[in-house]
């Protein structure tokens, strides 16, 4: 079997944790031919944009892809290049799965839940003016459209997953219209899957009960915003950035990714966890429908994850990127 996939290596620390995840793939029984494609911040000095058009149709063509982080400068006045990826693509479903693995340091030991992140709308539209010079204006979109449908993904996923509780995360107390409809859609959408738990909770609860006993949490719905902070507060639980996959998921192109961003301050230095980007690619091959391939890739990294000679800078040691990468590649075989 072979799949051709775009590939977009990104900013930072992007290009060692992908090329990382490539080398790995590359070693497998399924052929990828990668079409490997520039776009962040080193594609503003080349075409004068940071998501050239190519990469727009690369991903058109082959209706998949795995990135790295893709930086876009403060004040440039680019639209983020995730952002317009999420949306030209409309992969509506951020799917963040946050679990606790053996070996990696933490201070939680049974954290298993999904976050399921609205990625189409919200205050990431990114519909803002200044009023004057000295206030500005941000509209936070919220459709019933959007809202249905990522509840409905949830609960299916929970299905599937054979999970057994959705919470919906919102602040429907202050955001009457906004959150008050994503709240609304949440229980219209909960009533068609009886056999799963529904509950409810503010967001800022959400938090402190995640800090507290992150253990009782299964899939978590929520808006954009919500989805993106959670996300980083739920990786502190499993050890870091450095472990939690993702995947952006549409009708019928879907982008995988890690959830953290370039981390400039170690970029360079064969020093990033590529555990994130490794776990991305495992989303991918089950999206593709190889779940052998991703049984066995999963199963060696977390053989690796296991042993004390191979923990990268985050989890206090000292093995480089490549290098851990080729421990799980000794351990496929
Ligand atoms: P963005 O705003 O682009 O999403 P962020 O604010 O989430 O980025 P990151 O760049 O993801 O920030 O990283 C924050 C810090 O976490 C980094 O500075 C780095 O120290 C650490 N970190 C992130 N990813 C990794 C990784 N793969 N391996 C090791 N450390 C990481």
């Amino acid at each position: 079997m072979s799949y051709d996939v775009t590939l977009i290596l990104g900013d930072g620390i992007g290009p060692e944790v992908i090329n990382a995840t490539k080398l790995i793939l590359d070693s497998c029984p399924i052929k990828f031919n990668w079409d490997i494609v520039e776009a962040g911040e080193s594609s503003i000095k080349k075409y004068g944009t940071p998501l050239p058009q190519n990469v727009i149709d690369s991903i058109n063509r082959n209706k998949i892809a795995l990135k790295g982080p893709v930086t876009t400068p403060i004040g440039t006045g680019f639209k983020s290049v995730n952002v317009t990826l999420r949306q030209t693509f409309d992969l509506y479903a951020n799917i963040r799965p946050v679990k606790t693995i053996a070996g990696v340091p933490s201070k939680y030991d049974n954290v298993n839940l999904i976050i399921v992140r609205e990625n189409s709308e919200d205050l990431y539209k990114g519909i803002e003016h200044m009023v004057g010079d000295d206030a500005a204006e941000s509209i936070k979109i919220i459709t019933r459209k959007a809202s249905e449908r990522i509840v409905d993904f949830a609960f299916n996923l929970a299905v599937k997953e054979k999970r057994k509780k959705v919470t919906s995360v919102h602040k429907a107390n202050i955001m009457k219209c906004t959150d008050g409809l994503f709240l609304n859609c949440s229980r219209k959408v909960a009533q068609n899957y009886p056999e799963i738990v529904y509950e409810e909770m503010i967001v800022d609860a959400m938090s402190m009960k995640l800090v507290m006993s992150p253990e009782k949490y299964d899939v978590l719905v929520m808006p954009n915003l919500y989805g993106d902070i959670l996300s980083d507060l739920a990786a502190g639980l499993v050890g870091g950035l450095g472990m939690v996959p993702g995947a952006n998921i549409g009708n019928d192109i879907a982008i995988f990714e890690p959830v953290h961003g370039s981390a400039p301050d170690i970029a360079g230095q064969n020093k990033a966890n590529p555990t994130a980007a490794i776990l991305s690619s495992v989303m991918m091959l089950r999206y593709l429908g190889e779940l052998d391939i991703a049984d066995s890739i999963e199963n060696a990294l977390n053989l690796v994850l296991k042993q004390e000679e191979y923990k990268t800078f985050d989890m206090g040691g000292n093995t480089g990127t490549i290098e851990f990468a080729k421990a799980v590649i000794k351990e496929l075989k």
